[in-house]
């Protein structure tokens, strides 16, 4: 298991951006089990039999940022503020990287549960690196008069798409 858990990291972390596309509740959830079809198929099975648990983790990011207040800040990147300022979501996906590598490469060591966890945080940080929206202080249209669009666009864009 430990040789396919190295060989996977690079793998998923790129494949992780090329497939997820953080949004709403809904949408994460959806996207991270669609990801799983794209894994190689080393660590393909061992997703799928995690799948309930990777899917129902990829939303746990969000529901932190009401219980721990550090975690609201590692959701974006406001790259139009001075750095101090502006969110730390690269910071955010950098860590949760070397955290699910390190229990990789101890994965004999660590509970599956753990590992789970952690690809779920990673998956949620890259896809929400991918919405326009955590890329700008105007997050919600606020500063433009289109307050209200970020659950527009996170949510219910894709729930009636979906439902088309
Ligand atoms: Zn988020």
């Amino acid at each position: 298991m430990k040789q396919w858990l190295k060989q996977w990291k690079l793998r998923a972390l790129y494949l992780s951006s090329l497939t997820l596309v953080s949004w709403g509740f809904t949408a994460n959830k959806d996207l991270h089990s669609v990801a799983i079809s794209g894994l190689p198929k080393e660590v393909w099975f061992y997703f799928k039999n995690n799948e309930s648990k990777l899917v129902d983790l990829s939303v746990a990011a969000d529901r932190r940022k009401h219980t721990d207040t550090t975690e609201a800040q590692r959701h974006y990147i406001d790259l139009d503020l001075p750095k101090d300022s502006s969110g730390n979501l690269p910071q955010a996906i950098c860590d949760s990287y070397n955290l699910l590598s390190y229990l990789f490469y101890n994965c004999d060591e660590v509970e599956s549960d753990f590992i789970i966890k952690e690809a779920s945080d990673l998956g949620h940080y890259l896809g929400d690196a991918h919405v326009p929206l955590h890329t700008t202080s105007n997050y919600n249209g606020q500063l433009t008069g289109q307050t209200g669009i970020h659950s527009l666009w996170e949510t219910h864009v894709y729930e009636l798409t979906k439902a088309n």
